[in-house]
């Protein structure tokens, strides 16, 4: 058989000696399909990897002891990931940890079917695990008005994690910071990755948008205090981590891309090193949460 998958008959067919990937259905969205362009995975540092969409990230950490994965992207980007994954030679079967930004459909879709493929325990914090067991957003969300239609697969068993504790795979060491604001439950992981005898201070950024379904005002109303000082403590705290490297919950909302296509130019991997980049994706959210509130006011 040649090595390409086959698609026959709407089901992929993997090549000889590669498991077959089991998807969940797909949710349909007026963004989903432009997001879930499939896109050729490339190294951004070291042992840090772009597995995921034209629209939705996600990252591949090798380690000598085993792989991470963060965010799964929709239901329908999972099989891409997974491809993506084995193209630069490493085995979805491998990944230990899958962790998640925020716990929305567009990022924590694809998660069941990943961790069904490798066994992987999922990680999370408290408020982020109840919506991944749930598969929707929780009442406390901005967009729960919308947990309806925008249900994703279930996770079982996920595994939480305090604010500011190191999730330690063989050689690696990952740090988890709560970022509650754009959902209760949402994360910002960080770690260092090295080529050489550079290492660098890499950030997976959560969504710090201040968007919410009709109704919801990040001001508070009868129903709930304002969300806006935690917000802002969210935004400083990203704003604070030391960070060369941020790769964002949506890949456009950092030059990473455009860094990418600087490669041709100039080679190596130092062209994703852009300090600046973090501190514009930052400024932009504290920029979007001030104008939010003024329309609420
Ligand atoms: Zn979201």
């Amino acid at each position: 058989m040649n090595v390409l998958k086959l698609v026959v008959l709407g089901l992929i067919v993997a090549p000889q000696g590669e498991p077959e990937f089991e998807s969940d259905p797909p949710i349909a969205c007026s963004a989903c399909d432009g997001w879930n362009q499939a896109r050729e995975p490339f190294r951004i540092y070291g042992n840090a990897y772009y597995v995921g969409t034209e629209g939705l990230s996600s990252v591949l950490i090798t380690t000598e002891d085993g792989l991470i994965l963060i965010d799964g992207a929709l239901p329908q980007s999972a099989a891409l990931i997974d491809r993506n994954i084995r193209k630069l030679g490493f085995r979805t079967e491998d990944v230990r940890f899958i962790l998640n930004s925020h716990m929305h459909f567009d990022h924590a879709g694809g998660i069941a079917a990943l961790a069904r493929a490798s066994d992987a325990t999922v990680v999370s914090s408290p408020a982020g695990a109840k919506a991944l067991s749930k598969g929707s957003a929780t009442e406390d969300d901005p967009q729960f008005a919308w947990a309806d239609t925008d249900g994703f697969p279930p996770v079982e068993d996920v595994r939480t994690v305090r604010d500011g504790e190191t999730l330690k795979v063989g050689d690696q060491a990952l740090t988890v910071h709560f970022t509650p604001g754009h959902t209760p439950g949402g994360t910002t992981w960080t770690w260092r990755s090295c080529e050489e005898e550079r290492c660098v201070d890499m950030v997976y950024a959560d969504s710090l948008s201040a968007v919410s379904a009709p109704g919801f005002r990040f001001t508070g109303d009868s129903t709930h205090p304002s969300r806006v000082d935690g917000f802002r403590e969210t935004i400083a705290k990203v704003e604070a981590l030391p960070c060369d490297i941020m790769v964002a919950a949506h890949p456009g909302f950092t030059k990473l891309f455009d860094n990418f296509e600087r490669g041709s130019q100039e080679g190596g991997n130092a062209r994703f090193i852009d300090p600046d980049s973090c501190r514009a994706y930052t400024a932009a959210a504290r920029t979007a949460l001030d104008k939010r509130i003024a329309e609420e006011r």
